[in-house]
C-alpha cells in the first residue's frame, strides 16, 4: 500500500517506521522534520509519575505505551545503530517541604490505585541512590518503571531507521490531504493539523492549542559527573520540576506550562525552573548553561490524543500533548493498524478525532 505520513515529529516518524517495516511504501512529508514539540521534549517515559488526577482514560494508553517502548526501541535498532538515549534507571520523585510530601503521598496512593508500581523510600535511601539530592528533602518515592529517551537523538535515529527501511522524505508542507498521491494518509503533523484541509467539510474538528514549555539545558562539569543518574522529579512549593541526566554529562531541566501564546523562552519561567531545580539538586549551580528553549505541546481540550480513522483514506494521529514521546509507542502501533484496516491493539474510543466537533 502507498502511505503518506504528514509530519515528521516522533509520531509521524515512528508510525512511518512501523508501516515501512510492515512492507508498505511510505513517504513522510515535512518541510523541517523534528522541528516541533519533539525537538524540545524532555523525553521522560513516565506512565506512573505523569499521572494526573481525573485523567483515567489516559492511563491505559500510557501503560500500554510504556510496555511497548522496548519493542519500538528494538524496531529502531533493527534499521539503525544510531543512539536513542534510552535509559532504564528509573525515576525518583521527591518532595521539598511537608506540604509537598502530603502531595507526594496522595499521588502515590492514586498511582497504586491504578495499578502502577511505586516504592516509598526514606529520604536517606533516596540520598543513598542520589548523593546530590538536597539534605532538606522531606519525602521520596522510587518508580522503577518510568524510563527515558533523549528525544533529539531518538528522532534522529528514527529518521535514519526510516531512510534505511525505505521511507522517502519530501521536504514540503502539505496544505490539503488531497494533494498527496497515496492510498492512505496519516495526519501526524502536531499543531500543524489545525491548518491541514481536505478531510472535513466545514470546520476543522480538531480543537488543538499550543501549551508552551520552557526548558533549560545544563552541562555538569567533568569532576562532578555523574551528578545524578535517575530522572529526578520534584514538588517544590507545589510546583512540579524535573531533572533528566544524559549520557554526555548534560542535564535537562523542565518545564513550565503556559498558554500565553509567547513563543520565546520567558525569563521568569527559566528563573523559576533553575530555582526549583536547585532546591532539589543544589549542585546544578556549578553547571554550564548550554541552552534555553521553548516548545509548544499540541494540547486537546480533554488532554487525550486525536487518534482514529476519519474517512476511508485518512487516519488522524495528533494531540499528544504532554506525553507524545511516551505515547509514540502506542500511537505508532495503533496508527499503523488503523492504516492497515486492522483492529488497534488498545481501545481508542476516547481518542475519536471527531469527538469535539459539532457533528459528533
Ligand atoms: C517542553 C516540552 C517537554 C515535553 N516533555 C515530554 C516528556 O518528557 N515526555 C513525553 O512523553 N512528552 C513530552 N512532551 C510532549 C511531546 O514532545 C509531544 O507530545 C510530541 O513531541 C508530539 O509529537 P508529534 O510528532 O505529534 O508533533 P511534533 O513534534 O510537533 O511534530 C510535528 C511535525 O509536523 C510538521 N508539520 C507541521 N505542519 C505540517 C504540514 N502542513 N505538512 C507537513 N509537515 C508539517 C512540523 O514541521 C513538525 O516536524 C514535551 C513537550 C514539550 C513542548
Amino acid at each position: 500500500m502507498k502511505v503518506a505520513v504528514i509530519g515528521g515529529g516522533i509520531i509521524g516518524l515512528s508510525t512511518a517506521l512501523r508501516l515501512a517495516d510492515g512492507g508498505h511504501s511510505v513517504t513522510v512529508y515535512d518541510p523541517e522534520p523534528v522541528s516541533g514539540a519533539t525537538w524540545h521534549a524532555g523525553g521522560m517515559l513516565a506512565p506512573a509519575a505523569e499521572v494526573v488526577y481525573q485523567q483515567d482514560p489516559l492511563f491505559p494508553l500510557m501503560i500500554a505505551a510504556g510496555q511497548w517502548y522496548p519493542e519500538l526501541i528494538e524496531l529502531t535498532g533493527k534499521y539503525t545503530e544510531e543512539p536513542t538515549g534510552y535509559r532504564t534507571e528509573g525515576t525518583l520523585v521527591v518532595a521539598k517541604d511537608r506540604a509537598d510530601k502530603t502531595h507526594l503521598d496522595e499521588l502515590r496512593e492514586y498511582q497504586e490505585l491504578h495499578g502502577m508500581t511505586t516504592e516509598r523510600i526514606t529520604t536517606r535511601e533516596a540520598r543513598r541512590l542520589e548523593g546530590a539530592l538536597a539534605p532538606s528533602i522531606s519525602g521520596a518515592v522510587h518508580i522503577p518503571g518510568d524510563h527515558q529517551v533523549r528525544p533529539r537523538l531518538f528522532a534522529a535515529a528514527l529518521q535514519d531507521a526510516c531512510a534505511n527501511a525505505g521511507v522517502e522524505f519530501v521536504a514540503e508542507a502539505v496544505k490539503d490531504v488531497g494533494e498527496v498521491d497515496a492510498d492512505q494518509v496519516v495526519l501526524a503533523n502536531g499543531l500543524g493539523a489545525r491548518e491541514t484541509t481536505g478531510w472535513y467539510d466545514d470546520e476543522n474538528p480538531l480543537k488543538l492549542r499550543p501549551v508552551y514549555g520552557d526548558m533549560v539545558e545544563l552541562r555538569v562539569p567533568e569532576h562532578q559527573r555523574p551528578l545524578i543518574e535517575h530522572v529526578i522529579r520534584g514538588f517544590v512549593e507545589d510546583r512540579p520540576i524535573y531533572l533528566i541526566p544524559r549520557e554526555d554529562g548534560t542535564l535537562t531541566i523542565g518545564a513550565t506550562s503556559r498558554e500565553d501564546d509567547r513563543a520565546e523562552p520567558q525569563a521568569g519561567g527559566v528563573l523559576q525552573l533553575l530555582r526549583d531545580a536547585s532546591e532539589v539538586v543544589p549542585g546544578i549551580e556549578d553547571s554550564d548553561l548550554v541552552e534555553v528553549h521553548v516548545g509548544a505541546r499540541p494540547g486537546s481540550p480533554d488532554d487525550l490524543p486525536y487518534l482514529g480513522r476519519v474517512n476511508d483514506r485518512v487516519v488522524v494521529s495528533t494531540g499528544y500533548f504532554r506525553h507524545g514521546i511516551l505515547l509514540a509507542a502506542m500511537g505508532s502501533k495503533c496508527g499503523a493498524a488503523l492504516v492497515e484496516g486492522a483492529e488497534p491493539p488498545v481501545e481508542l474510543g476516547a481518542c475519536d478525532p471527531l469527538r469535539h466537533s459539532r457533528r459528533s
